[in-house]
């Protein structure tokens, strides 16, 4: 026991001063994979070695390859931090290894999925008898949406997919916003719906499907309708009232992509952004996106329980289902897992309502603030609307130069930020995301940026 609890205590002093972010390391740094591998590498040991020493190993092994995504400094993609109680829950999650799929392999996992599920409907203003899975992204949760529609609009002319598959079925429509998220066209590509074999809805300049276009397209026959609460470049929302309202009288399925944008429900002052998102039929949300909770951990949430459950559920003559218990395979594609819940419970109950909402409306207000200090550059255009914690933004109109920059941001290293081609033109891709950055640390970011576009020389320069 003395050297579990060391091994444990020398763990715990290496994530301490990893996450001590007095130290002011780079968020990044350029690193060759081939010195990673060969820290990391050589033979595969013939025998057994000491957990200390091979816990201390990894640790200095991987070191120059981490990317420090959860110290307040990182605007890459749109990846979120880490709440602390979700960490600590996290490590007791893996150290009781408790595994959520059956409930007699966990009630302890089970009441967590429960808890959960009625306090993030109750967050996000889902209604109060919707089902909740718990993935590993929204990549997933957008599988296991799209898998619910598919077999209830299907259901619904008589069809029964699960049994009969897709051959010789009905056809099914489509129908995908423009500027739909890629993780919706594999989830298609899985389902036998065809990525290609879509109807797009043109969109707006910020991105949001054009509703004028939708009730032309809704046929008669099964039809799913994917929404998106947060374009991942602009952060905007589709307009779901409309969507729902023509998608309920074709009587289509709305399935809502709302990996980051469906937080904007949790914060009174964003709400309104995803006005109407209720409506819908099914939603995907991340919790290790905005959420903060480690990876990985996401939702998949259905109005209609039966449905959701239909879709996924899983029999075995071995499966002993427990009276009034939660078998968390039912919810999702998954069987065995890891208990997300842990991170998520330790999330919800360490901020709470209040906290989830001003966490979420902070990160949105960085954002303006981040925007704000650059636009004091003349060089600098901000290429969307700032309404939640995305930005675009373009260096001297200019693709190369744009790039330049960000190649230089990167390559210095005291923050991160990435590139987009939205619509043929290239920009900076801003995200906040953290619950730990700061507004020093968004001054950190736009004087990092300023240096860098200062160093990659001026308007006009080679
Ligand atoms: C990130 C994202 C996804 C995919 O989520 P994962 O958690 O990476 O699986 C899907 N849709 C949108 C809009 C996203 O931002």
């Amino acid at each position: 026991m003395d050297d579990l609890r060391s091994l444990l205590d020398r763990t715990a002093e290496l994530a301490v001063d990893y996450l001590d972010t007095d130290l002011d390391p780079p968020v990044s740094q350029p690193v060759e994979m081939a010195e990673l591998v060969a820290a990391l590498g050589g033979p595969l040991p013939e025998g057994p070695g000491d957990p200390v020493e091979v816990v201390e190993a990894l640790a200095r092994g991987v070191a120059p390859g981490l990317v420090r995504t959860n110290a307040g400094r990182y605007f890459g993609f749109v990846e979120g931090g880490v709440l602390p109680a979700a960490l600590a829950a996290d490590w007791l999650a893996s150290t009781y290894d408790q595994n959520p799929g059956f409930h007699v392999l966990s009630p302890a996992a089970a009441a967590l999925e429960l808890v959960c599920s009625g306090w993030l409907v109750e967050l996000l203003g889902l209604p109060s008898e919707a089902s909740v899975g718990f993935t590993s992204g929204a990549q997933l949760a957008n599988i296991a949406g799209l898998a619910a529609g598919r077999g209830e609009v299907l259901h619904r002319v008589g069809w029964d997919v699960d049994a009969d598959g897709l051959h010789g079925a009905p056809p099914v429509t489509v129908v995908v916003g423009e500027e739909r998220h890629a993780t919706i066209g594999r989830a298609l590509r899985f389902l036998g719906l065809g990525e290609r074999r879509v109807v797009v809805v043109p969109a707006d300049e910020q991105g949001r499907m054009r509703t004028v276009d939708l009730p032309a397209v809704l046929g008669d026959g099964p039809t799913i309708v994917c929404a998106q609460a947060g374009n991942v470049n602009t952060g905007a929302s589709d307009p779901f009232a409309e969507i729902c309202e023509a998608a309920r009288e074709a009587g289509a399925w709305v399935h809502v992509d709302g990996a980051f944008g469906l937080w904007a429900a949790a914060a009174p002052d964003l709400r309104e952004q995803v006005a109407g998102v209720e409506l819908a039929d099914s939603w995907a949300v991340d919790g290790h996106k905005w959420l903060n909770v480690p990876y990985d951990g996401a939702f998949v949430i259905c109005a209609d329980r039966e449905v959701h459950r239909r879709a996924m559920t899983l029999s075995a003559s071995y499966l002993a289902r427990a009276d009034g218990g939660r078998d968390g395979t039912d919810w999702t594609p998954e069987s065995s897992r890891r208990a997300r819940a842990f991170a998520v419970w330790a999330a919800l109950r360490s901020l709470g309502r209040d906290g989830v909402g001003q966490m979420v409306s902070r990160c949105c207000e960085l954002t303006r603030r981040f925007v704000e200090l650059l636009s004091e550059d003349a060089e600098v255009e901000v290429l969307n609307d700032v309404v939640l914690n995305q930005a675009l933004v373009r260096i001297g109109d200019d693709d190369e130069r744009t790039l330049a920059v960000a190649a230089e941001i990167q390559r210095e290293g005291a923050v991160w930020l990435g590139t987009t081609v939205r619509r043929g033109v290239t920009s900076l891709r801003i995200s906040v995301s953290d619950q730990a950055t700061t507004e020093t640390d968004i001054e950190v970011a736009a004087t990092a940026v300023r240096r860098a576009i200062a160093a990659a020389g001026g308007a006009g320069a080679e």
